[in-house]
C-alpha cells in the first residue's frame, strides 16, 4: 500500500494549504478561522517520484473538554494511528508555543515516526527560526513554507527516507 504521511499541529499553523500544495487540490478548506477543517481529510499526494496518501487533521486541542475540540482531537489521535509518518506543523512566525510542548509531549507516545515542519519561513532566516523547535525534542526541525513551497520537497524526501 501507499505510505501514509498525518499532518498534525494545532489551528492556523498552515496544515491545509500544505495539504493542498501536496495534493494540489483546493479540497481542503483554509482559512484564518482557527480550526475551521474539522474533519479528517485525506488525499492523494506527489512529490518528484513519490506518491503516497496525506492526512489534514482537524486539529490537536488536548486541553480541551467537550463540543468540537474533543472530537477534533479525536479525529487527529486517529489520523496519527494511521500514518506512518507524522508531519507535525508548527508555525515559524509565532514561534513556539506550550500548546506545542502538548502536542508534542502526545506525539512522543502515540506516533511511530514523526517529525517537525516549521511553516511560514519564507522571507525568514529559515536555519535560525527552525532552531527554536529543537526544543520540542522531536528532532531538527525543517523549515518550509507550505504557501510559497520553499522546503515541501525536502520535507518528503525525509518523511520518507528508509521507507
Ligand atoms: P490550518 O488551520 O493548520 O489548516 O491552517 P491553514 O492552512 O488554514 O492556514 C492558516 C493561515 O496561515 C491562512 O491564512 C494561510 O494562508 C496561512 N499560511 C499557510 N501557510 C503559510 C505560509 O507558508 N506562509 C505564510 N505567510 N502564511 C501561510
Ligand atoms: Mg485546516
Amino acid at each position: 500500500r501507499l505510505p501514509v504521511l498525518a499532518l498534525v499541529g494545532r489551528p492556523n499553523v498552515g496544515k491545509s494549504t500544505l495539504f493542498n500544495r501536496l495534493t494540489r487540490s483546493r479540497a481542503a478548506l483554509v482559512a484564518d478561522v482557527p480550526g475551521l477543517t474539522r474533519d479528517r481529510q485525506y488525499g492523494r499526494g506527489r512529490s518528484g517520484e513519490r506518491s503516497f496518501i496525506v492526512i489534514d487533521s482537524g486539529g490537536f486541542e488536548p486541553v480541551a473538554k467537550s463540543g468540537i475540540a474533543v472530537e477534533m482531537a479525536r479525529q487527529t489521535r486517529q489520523a496519527v494511528l494511521e500514518a506512518d509518518t507524522v508531519v507535525f506543523v508548527v508555525d515559524g512566525r509565532e514561534g513556539l508555543t506550550a500548546h506545542d510542548m502538548e502536542i508534542a509531549r502526545e506525539l512522543r507516545r502515540t506516533a511511530q515516526r514523526v517529525f517537525v515542519a516549521v511553516n511560514k519561513t519564507e522571507g525568514m532566516p529559515r536555519a535560525q527560526v527552525a532552531a527554536e523547535f529543537h526544543e520540542l525534542g522531536l528532532g531538527d526541525p525543517l523549515p518550509i513554507s507550505a504557501a510559497h513551497g520553499d522546503g515541501v520537497r525536502d520535507m518528503i524526501e525525509i518523511a520518507f527516507e528508509h521507507m
